[in-house]
């Protein structure tokens, strides 16, 4: 069965329904001009307007493996088209953009497919230009709008594209997509799970060869703390701000060939300095979602560690191996009050980055005040 699913499909686990939908369209020659993909983020409906966007222009159904397939998913298909939010806001400007665009022959391709993230940030001026542009759209334009909440978004807009919803996947079927059709141990699962929070981070995560040894440190961070006290607490801070870093750097690299891609896709002509402002400013979008993303991890190994610590006094044993072996003399010594206390002071500070606190001043913060318990 699984065989008869072209590459750009077989990688949505879990979305069913969506893809069905879809590629009953696909098959039946009758796909829409506008979709709005409904969901949260890292759910599959990135991933599922690529593989709508490669079907359409594919020679082969969306196969995952010819030139078409590869330049789709690596962004830099001359017909596939990205947009999103500049400054927390679609502007008219972008919409603009694209009605000029939509209305030109597809340049490599059969369609020109225009893919809309976070749609509910078109603003009101925005919203009404792209109405007008749904209303009648170009024969050869397929627009694909992605949202987690079609209730901000103009209903006029909304009723215009054909609503796929993709269901949010829980801790427990994010572990069996992962061990079952990725091969992941059901360990490291569970801790990539947790830790990503959505199914694409938890993929990542899981493939990450050097994933398992940041945890090993993270997981080392109460012990440390145990040992040297406050004096270890700013520089176990520095350690997380040097990881960040080093995450965003890998991050880089890769956004350095998508902009190399990208000039070799459209060149340096007239009226590509704007794609080229809009790639730029998702770069450095992604980029802070990078940074947020280690901190998030980090705090979840923290977390686990405290947690395990808890399971530990009350006999029940450690959740996994690693964490076992990470909690040594220490999780023994503390009364059981200064974990849960722990715990608590760990989530506060995830909110608290998640809201854009300095990290450096909230991450000595918390690993004083846990080098000041047990
Ligand atoms: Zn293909």
């Amino acid at each position: 069965m699984k065989t008869t699913t072209p590459g750009m499909w077989n990688r949505l686990l879990g979305q069913e329904a969506a893809v069905g939908v879809l590629r009953a369209s696909l098959a039946s020659d009758r796909v829409g001009h506008a979709y709005l993909f409904v969901g949260p983020r890292g759910v599959g409906r990135a991933p599922a307007a690529l593989a709508l966007a490669a079907s359409v222009n594919c020679l082969d159904d969306g196969c995952g493996t010819c030139a078409i397939c590869a330049k789709v998913l690596r962004r830099s298909h001359a017909d596939v088209h990205h947009i999103s939010a500049e400054g927390g806001q679609i502007v008219v400007d972008q919409v603009r953009a694209l009605r000029e665009e939509a209305s030109r022959a597809p340049f490599e391709g059969r369609m020109k497919v225009f893919i809309i993230d976070e749609a509910e940030r078109l603003n009101p001026a925005a919203g009404n230009a792209l109405l007008k542009v749904l209303e009648e759209p170009p024969s050869s334009a397929l627009f694909i709008l992605m949202t987690d909440a079609p209730d901000d978004m103009l209903p006029t807009v909304v009723s215009r594209c054909r609503r796929i919803d993709f269901v949010p996947l829980g801790f427990t079927e994010i572990v069996e997509i992962l061990t079952q059709h990725h091969g992941v141990a059901e360990d490291r699962a569970a801790w990539a799970a947790s830790a990503g929070g959505n199914l694409a981070a938890a993929l990542r995560l899981s493939k990450d060869p050097a994933a398992e040894e940041r945890r090993e440190r993270h997981l080392s961070y109460p012990e440390r703390l145990a040992r040297a006290g406050l004096s270890s607490a700013i520089s176990l801070a520095g350690e997380v701000r040097v990881e960040a870093d080093e995450a965003v750097d890998r991050l880089k690299v890769r956004q350095k060939d998508e902009i190399k891609e990208h000039a070799e896709a459209y060149g340096e002509a007239r009226g590509t300095a704007a794609a080229r402002k809009r790639l730029e400013v998702r770069h450095k979008r992604e980029a802070r979602r990078t940074e947020q993303q280690t901190y998030e991890i980090v705090l979840t190994d923290l977390a686990a560690w405290y947690r395990g610590a808890l399971l530990a006094r009350h006999g029940d044993g450690a959740p996994d191996a690693q964490i076992e072996a990470a909690l040594g003399d220490c999780a023994l010594s503390a009364p059981t009050t200064s974990f849960v206390d722990a715990l608590e002071r760990i989530e506060a500070t995830r909110v608290a980055l998640s809201r854009n606190a300095q990290a450096g001043l909230a991450l000595e913060a918390l690993f004083m005040h846990l080098g000041s318990i047990g």
